[in-house]
């Protein structure tokens, strides 16, 4: 079926000519003829192609009269949040699945992964004594990005790629994209969000919830000591804390999460994108409303491109993925295009090279920035650059060495720190379930044992001992 075909630009335009929006008054002339929709105009990457345009217009009018999942009041939190994390005042922790299904909305999921981020941002406020801004890749996370259109079956058969739960369904017989799947992600953020909202409110994060801390899988008795101190070292302070009273604190009985998802699905994110004002100065805005912050991937960040055109209009904090392919130069001018203003924390560089390639690129990025007036945060995600494929098991399972992603996450801090630069925080696949994807950590997992619990349906994820292990270990360089 034609349905791979991306769109062309001249069609596309066609198509939402033909819809007959209303054309968006343009609020703010600095916005150089920015509008919700002016990325239709411009080439796109990881284009989807639906059989037909009316479901998906139709969805859109639906998503469109839909209400925002987030305020700009929490939005301009977040990016206060992040103007801390530029600044060195506050580490990110940024954590969640590759690719996030509908199915993963239950209490039991959700539950798991909200306390994960929470035992590793105790780990991580422990470590670095400075206040931990927590961001899940959750409640959006459902588009993805994929290297090829298509894949084969061992049948033999082609079909087209599993592009996320937002666009088709991971069974083969689903992969024909899907526009009702658009309002789908819509309700299956708004419940997750909402159960989120609600576990925070009712002191999920609170100091009293008796969190536990099994080391007992981890092998190396020097690890396992180190790891046990630091486990001490936060029931002493909690401890303390209860003692004085401190434990009555506000703040201490419940912690902010924000939620992010890569802006893959442009429709989508238009249609979520809303003229509201801003919280404190009152001027009419445009916010994206389908997640506090939001990210540009690796594959879709060209100068000209339809993604750079649409994250630039956004009140949001963005992120923008950044491998090995980036020039340095480049860099520099993406950053003019989606930083006009140069506002501090406005962009997280989120830097994926892998930890054979880090020692050449980052300095460069690092110095490139440097030069210029934009107040970055500079966030390492050690996953997407060290990703293999484990060949000794009879599936051929995709896989990350735990060591690899710590490798490329210790050069990361000494790189910045070599550079008078500084690493603001970390960006993890993760998951609170024990899966076995990644292989490595103080459990020894190894390619043999990938396939008890892979449950993955993109990118291999840390499971919740090797995601605190991280956090354990990034805790450790701070205190060291
Ligand atoms: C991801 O974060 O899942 C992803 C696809 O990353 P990248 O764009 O860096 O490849
Ligand atoms: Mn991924």
């Amino acid at each position: 079926p034609p349905v791979t075909l991306p769109l062309s630009a001249a069609a596309r335009r066609a198509a939402s000519i033909s819809s007959g929006r209303p054309p968006t008054p343009v609020p703010d002339s600095n916005d150089d003829e920015w509008t919700p929709s002016s990325w239709q105009s411009k080439p796109m990457q990881q284009t989807v192609t639906y059989p037909d345009r009316t479901g998906v217009e139709t969805a859109l009018r639906k998503l469109e009269s839909l209400p925002p999942l987030v305020t700009p009041t929490e939005i301009v939190r977040l990016r206060e949040a992040l103007a801390e994390v530029a600044d060195g005042k506050a580490f990110l922790l940024q954590g969640g699945d590759c690719a996030e299904l509908f199915d993963y909305c239950t209490e039991s999921q959700i539950d798991a992964k909200l306390k994960l981020l929470l035992q590793m941002s105790l780990v991580l406020i422990w470590g670095g004594n400075i206040p931990v801004v927590r961001i899940g890749r959750i409640a959006g996370q459902f588009a993805k990005p994929r290297s090829s259109a298509t894949e084969k079956l061992k049948d033999g058969r082609e079909i087209l790629s599993f592009r996320g739960d937002n666009v088709n369904g991971f069974d083969v017989d689903e992969r024909t994209p899907d526009p009702g799947r658009l309002v789908n992600a819509y309700f299956h953020s708004a419940a997750t969000i909402n159960y989120l909202r609600a576990q925070l409110a009712s002191g999920f994060a609170d100091l009293h919830y008796p969190f536990e801390w099994t080391l007992s899988h981890v092998q190396d008795s020097e690890a396992k000591e180190a790891y046990q101190k630091i486990v001490d070292s936060i029931h002493d302070a909690i401890r303390f804390m209860r003692t004085i009273g401190a434990d009555k604190s506000p703040s201490l009985g419940s912690v902010d999460l924000y939620t992010s998802h890569e802006g893959l699905l442009l429709e989508y994110e238009q249609s979520l994108t809303r003229l509201l004002k801003h919280p404190s100065t009152g001027e009419l805005k445009y916010w994206n409303t389908s997640a506090h912050f939001l990210w540009i991937g690796d594959r879709t960040r060209q100068l000209d491109g339809a993604h750079v055109e649409y994250f630039r209009g956004i009140q949001n904090p963005i992120g923008i993925k950044v491998g090995p392919s980036m020039k340095p130069e480049e860099l520099v001018r993406l950053l003019g295009i989606v930083d006009s203003r140069k506002e501090k924390g406005r962009v997280t560089l989120i830097t994926r090279y892998g930890c054979d390639k880090i020692e050449e690129c980052l300095p460069k990025h690092i110095e490139a920035v440097k030069k210029t007036d934009h107040k970055v945060v500079w966030q390492c995600d050690p996953m997407h650059g060290n990703t293999r494929t484990a060949t000794n098991s009879s599936a051929a399972y995709k896989t990350r060495q735990f060591s690899s992603i710590i490798s490329e996450l210790s050069s990361a801090l000494k790189i910045h720190k070599d550079h008078g630069s500084q690493l603001g925080g970390v960006h993890l696949e993760l998951t609170g379930e024990a899966v076995t994807e990644c292989v490595g950590g103080s459990q020894g997992l190894t390619d043999q044992d990938l396939s008890l619990n892979y449950t993955s349906y993109c990118d291999p994820r840390l499971n919740n001992k090797q995601a605190l292990e991280a956090a354990f270990l990034i805790a450790n360089y701070y205190r060291e």
